[in-house]
């Protein structure tokens, strides 16, 4: 029986293991259901892909990194996942190849039976298996008949050679704006398929010099250039929640003349002009976008002119066009709003996690829910954000689950979860809050809503309130016994 099992090795399993070890206890284990640890950032090999969030501020906290620029590339981010798995020894935790098909609560531990038929116990379960890592291909018709190579660009094949191919991507999101740009220039024709639009604004990206990475290898001047960055980024929250002349003003102003510099043509800038208030869907940031989509050798088709069905060969558009392709990239997404965790959880009375967010799932803080003892989700319901470091929030999480974790260790505790009420309360004022948001008004549909249409992905607020919440652990908001 494991004390403690995190489920994922991304920056959440990382976090958890660090904060774990750095607590005194280490009798856990980290699963993997890949071949390799590091999540996000080792999956991603897409040609372009980069983060959007500052690097000093996307990092973990008191791990400061000689970051070679400003937002950093998937290969750097690949060395500081791989870095802070070494420093922590954590290689000697992790079990890859050890995907979790179901977690049952045995009444006073877990039961997880793992895709191979393996059955490990454990006390306590953290789920970091990440909102945005199983991706979604929509059924195209005819998809399965193609006789070129498809993929998702989760999962781009390695050393793929498109120098003289004739690709089609689907997607005009977070991800196929980064590869467009890389690929453009190699390929002999690219497609580019767009559903919607979407807000982009530009990217400031300054290489760093030799002295300035060395400055950000001094962990106390990090954690300066960190919180600066932070504030910076937090004010966003103001336009997104509580003015919509903000949002206008200092979001959509750079996004519209970023549009009109690099798009000449009207009717072209029209198509790439999204109809809802900028931030309702995630605000993408690119300086080479656009220019890649006037390439001569690229064909762009929006909803006019989208996919009718897939054949052998390639393409027919609505307009009965049929288009020849070697390649096509799925930069489709995820799902982040319904299926939220991919395995089977089980809780108290046998009660089925799906059944309990049947309409749309839910948790206090977005971490910890009624009927799953000890249980905790990383990146859980509601804990998303639009403008600053998804590892800011999961460092916050880190705050409360670990406070639990703590508990649980004294003698005579089995378990904690927290209570209907609690959680109920928590969900209404989420909800509640959110009406005030542009993910609510915006007038978009985006991954950030669930079926039922409410926004479950994001956190209504400033991220310092959501720190704050967490930091503050309330025992009468928990069953503890
Ligand atoms: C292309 C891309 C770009 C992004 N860019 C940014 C950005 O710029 N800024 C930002 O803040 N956020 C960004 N994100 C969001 C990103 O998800 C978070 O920043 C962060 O990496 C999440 O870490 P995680 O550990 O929760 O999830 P992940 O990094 O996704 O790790 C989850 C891990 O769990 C494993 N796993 C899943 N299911 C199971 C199972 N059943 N059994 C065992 N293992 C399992 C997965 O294989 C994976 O390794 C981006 C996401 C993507 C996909």
């Amino acid at each position: 029986m494991h004390n403690i099992i995190i489920i994922g090795t991304g920056f959440g399993g990382i976090s958890a293991a660090i904060k774990l070890n750095q607590r005194g206890i280490h009798d856990f284990i980290m699963l993997e259901r890949r071949s390799f640890f590091g999540g996000t950032w080792m999956q991603n090999r897409y040609p372009g892909a980069a983060v959007d969030v500052p690097s000093p501020l996307y990092s973990v906290e008191g791990e400061p990194y000689p970051w070679t620029r400003l937002f950093a590339k998937r290969n750097e981010l690949e060395a500081y996942t791989a870095h802070l798995v070494e420093k922590h020894q954590l290689n000697e935790k992790i079990k890859l190849n050890a995907e979790v098909k179901q977690a049952k609560w045995m009444d006073d531990h877990w039961q997880l039976t793992l895709k191979d038929g393996q059955v490990l116990q454990a006390r306590t379960v953290i789920n970091a298996t990440g909102p945005l890592s199983t991706p979604v291909v929509p059924e195209f018709e005819g998809k399965d008949d193609f006789e070129g190579q498809s993929f998702h660009c989760n999962d781009w094949p390695d050393n793929l050679d498109l120098q003289d191919k004739k690709v089609a991507i689907i997607g005009s999101g977070a991800s196929a704006i980064q590869i467009i740009p890389a690929i453009v220039e190699k390929v002999k024709k690219l497609h580019v398929f767009q559903r919607t639009p979407h807000w982009v604004i530009p990217r400031f990206d300054p290489k760093f010099p030799k002295w300035i990475q060395k400055l950000l290898s001094v962990k106390w001047l990090y954690g300066l250039i960190k919180r600066a960055i932070y504030v910076h980024y937090e004010v966003r929250v103001l336009a997104f929640k509580y003015s919509k002349f903000l949002l206008t003003v200092v979001g959509q102003g750079p996004a519209n003349r970023l549009l009109k510099k690099q798009v000449p043509d009207e009717a072209f800038r029209k198509t790439l002009t999204p109809d809802f208030v900028i931030g309702c869907k995630r605000i993408l940031i690119s300086n080479t976008y656009f220019p890649a989509l006037q390439k001569d050798n690229v064909s762009f088709h929006d909803k006019s002119s989208g996919i009718k069905r897939i054949t052998k060969t390639g393409i027919v558009t609505s307009k009965d066009e049929s288009l020849d392709v070697d390649v096509i990239v799925y930069a489709t997404g995820y799902d982040a709003a319904d299926s939220l965790i991919s395995y089977e959880v089980r809780g108290r009375h046998n009660i089925a996690l799906a059944d309990q967010w049947s309409e749309y799932p839910r948790a206090y803080l977005g971490t910890s829910v009624p009927n799953f003892p000890n249980f905790f989700v990383v990146t859980g319901p509601n804990t998303g954000i639009g403008h600053t470091s998804a590892i800011y929030v999961i460092e916050s999480q880190m705050r409360y689950i670990m406070q639990c974790v703590e508990k649980l260790q004294t003698p005579g505790v089995n378990s904690i979860e927290p209570t209907e009420y609690a959680e109920e309360q928590y969900t209404q004022m989420i909800h509640k809050e959110m009406e005030r948001t542009v993910w609510h008004y915006g007038g978009c549909q985006s991954w950030y809503q669930n079926k039922s249409g409410k926004v479950i992905a994001m956190f209504p607020g400033f991220t310092f309130v959501f720190r704050h919440k967490c930091r503050n652990f309330k025992q009468d908001a928990h069953l503890i016994s």
